[in-house]
């Protein structure tokens, strides 16, 4: 990439985004009678460099989220040597073999999907005696393409992960079908969570995380909205 390339990509208003979003779910909280302390922006800062998360962090943010284990060992250990109360959470699909690094670096683990990567947590939590919380991804659309355990399994899993495992189990999150209402699957997970005692409902991202606080979401994953757009990959 050339100089000219890099500079062309003009650093959002990262401060300004953030109150935005922020006064956004203050509303779509009140409008559903809701206290707006009880959701927390997870900013999401995939794919983009330290300074963008460097700028949250100076406008006095402290939770994000990443979707790959690599890019966050890159980017976050330095960030919190120096903002140490920061809270990382794992977004994105994780392989049972990255257990390890996922445990030693994340708070939450928002996708925790399947019973063998259940299963290399709970021995990595008791090797490591760290315990990120854990939530359950449920894949409310039933899409094949998709992480996330069933709705019909959803339950089953739950307690296996509890139960059996020992997990620090909080909660559920979901990504509804991008062509769909995603009222209804907010609704589901929320049901879900509910009737298993959950606390935590992780739903909601830059297009819908308003709909998302008014179907009782705790934690809206807020990445485009405050970053700017993702830059594209790179060619193979
Ligand atoms: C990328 C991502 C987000 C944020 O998406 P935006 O549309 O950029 O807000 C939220 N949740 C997950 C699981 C993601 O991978």
């Amino acid at each position: 990439m050339t100089a000219s390339q890099t500079t062309a990509d003009t650093c959002p208003d990262i401060a300004a985004n953030l109150a935005a979003v922020q006064a956004e779910i203050a509303t779509a909280a009140r409008d559903a009678d809701r206290d707006p302390a009880t959701v927390t922006l997870v900013a999401v800062s995939k794919t983009h460099g330290p300074e963008r998360a460097e700028a949250a962090l100076t406008a006095g943010h402290r939770v994000f989220g990443e979707n790959r284990v690599q890019e966050a060992q890159s980017k976050w250990p330095a960030l919190r040597e120096r903002v140490p109360d920061l809270e990382l959470h794992l977004i994105g699909p994780l392989q049972s073999n990255k257990a390890a690094d996922a445990v030693a670096l994340f708070d939450v683990i928002e996708s925790v999907d399947r019973p063998k990567l259940a299963a290399a947590l709970s021995r990595e939590m008791e090797r490591q005696g760290r315990r990120p919380t854990c939530l359950i991804q449920v894949n409310t659309g039933e899409e094949p393409q998709k992480a996330g355990i069933v709705p019909t399994e959803a339950d089953a899993f739950i307690a296996h992960c509890r139960d059996d495992l020992g997990l620090p189990v909080t909660g559920v999150m979901c990504i509804p079908p991008a062509d769909e209402e995603p009222a209804p699957h907010f609704a589901l997970l929320r049901q879900i969570a509910r009737r298993n005692g959950l606390d935590v409902v992780s739903m909601g991202m830059s297009g819908d995380f308003a709909i998302a606080v008014g179907q009782g979401a705790t934690h809206v994953r807020v990445g485009t909205a405050i970053f700017g757009t993702r830059p594209k990959p790179p060619a193979p």
